[in-house]
């Protein structure tokens, strides 16, 4: 009775393992899935904290600079981002190229509202006229 309940006790524990695994082997497959997204995320963040082309004194006097990096970042900016995207139909409004949500900058006209900008304060550009925007 002794002897049996063991073997029971190891095929249970065999049964055990070999249903779990597959969880071994797909669960680093989906963690690894979610954070090479998240990666994908981050680097469009970057992409967008890295291309402003703004000049940290034009920004200051409005807002924080380290507070306008995170505006760059938030939920509202990015909403406000598309609304002047779309408004524009992808195109830069100096010289028409066409483009999409991560090649076109959307450049503020003025900073006078950073944080609770009009549409009107925004326009679309590609990154050679933005440049040429602030390089002016
Ligand atoms: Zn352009
Ligand atoms: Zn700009």
């Amino acid at each position: 009775m002794k002897q049996l309940s063991l073997e029971l006790l190891l095929l249970t524990l065999l049964v055990l393992i070999l249903a779990t695994v597959p969880y071994l082997i797909f669960i680093p497959l989906i963690l690894w899935y979610f954070v090479s997204q998240d990666r994908k995320q981050q680097s469009i963040d970057d992409y967008n904290s890295t291309h402003t082309y703004t000049p940290q004194e034009y920004i200051t006097p409005y807002m924080p600079y380290e507070l306008y990096q995170q505006y760059l970042k938030s939920s509202k900016w990015k909403i406000l981002r598309l609304r002047a995207l779309q408004r524009d139909s992808y195109t830069c409004q100096h010289c028409k190229t066409e483009g999409d949500t991560n090649s076109l900058h959307v450049h503020h006209l003025t900073y006078k509202r950073l944080g609770d900008e009009h549409l009107d304060d925004l326009l679309t550009l590609c990154p050679t006229c933005h440049k040429k925007v602030h390089s002016n």
